[in-house]
């Protein structure tokens, strides 16, 4: 496996990136990586590049065409788990292809995260991104009210699904049917699952309440499972 590593747009110049000192530290002292040694350069956002180590930089050797992206952008609205359960959607959502992550507080949400969360969820998503060979890194918006974040959806009128338990609602499944939108969103509850008004505000809001089977899944398994669907219907049918 080639190493991968994500380079910002500053980082980049004349065919060259100019490493930083924690990269560098990295390729040299833990990869113990040696001038001419190539690794995967990705800008996080479409691009990569094969790239080879000279000392304290990288030249830029060729683009790559990969295809590790989803056709479909989905933005999951999750309503912030306890302690670090966020942490545990983040990770295996990134793998799966999610493209944007919107956490929300709700009215059962329990954490009440600091600002300085949303820098550790971005690396935390960039380090997925880099493990799963992707070429985007998925961004996280700073946290919402469930309140504010309908408000925003009504305003973009963006396909959206709210994942609901206990209403006989129809399987997320039956509304996955290729070609997928261009972009669509999921929403999943925290442990004590959404209030009924917040459920009648989000069909308000445009999103449809939907099933992910008969058992009730953990806060943290559920975001995971909805996209899992997602990747499978988008791949399961597109070409090599
Ligand atoms: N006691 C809560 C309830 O009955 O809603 C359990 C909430 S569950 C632990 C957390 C969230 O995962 C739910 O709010 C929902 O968004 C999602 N979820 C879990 N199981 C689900 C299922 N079978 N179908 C749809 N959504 C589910």
């Amino acid at each position: 496996m080639v190493y991968r590593l994500v380079v910002s747009p500053e980082q980049l110049s004349n065919g060259r990136i100019q490493l930083t000192t924690d990269q560098c530290h990295y390729l040299k002292r833990v990869l113990r990586f040696e001038d001419g040694d190539r690794f995967v350069a990705m800008d996080g956002n479409g691009q990569t590049w094969l790239a080879q180590l000279d000392q304290d930089q990288a030249s830029l050797l060729n683009l790559l065409t990969e295809s590790g992206e989803l056709s479909t952008q989905v933005t999951l609205l999750v309503a912030l788990p306890k302690g670090s359960g966020f942490e545990e959607i983040i990770r295996p959502c990134t793998e799966l292809g999610v493209s944007h992550f919107m956490p929300v507080i709700s009215d059962r949400t329990l954490l009440k995260p600091s600002p300085q969360k949303l820098e550790r969820w971005q690396r935390i998503a960039q380090e997925a991104a880099e493990q799963s060979e992707r070429q985007r890194v998925p961004t996280i918006s700073p946290t919402l009210t469930f309140a504010e974040a309908l408000i925003k959806l009504k305003d973009s009128g963006q396909i959206g699904y709210i994942c609901v338990t206990r209403r006989n609602s129809p399987s997320f499944l039956s509304y996955l049917s290729t070609p997928l939108p261009e972009t669509l969103l999921i929403a999943t509850g925290p442990e004590g699952g959404w209030t009924d008004a917040e459920i009648e505000q989000a069909i308000a809001a445009g999103l449809t309440p939907v099933s992910l089977g008969n058992r009730i899944l953990r806060a943290i398994t559920a975001p995971t499972v909805a996209l899992a669907l997602v990747a499978a219907v988008a791949e399961a049918y597109s070409s090599p």
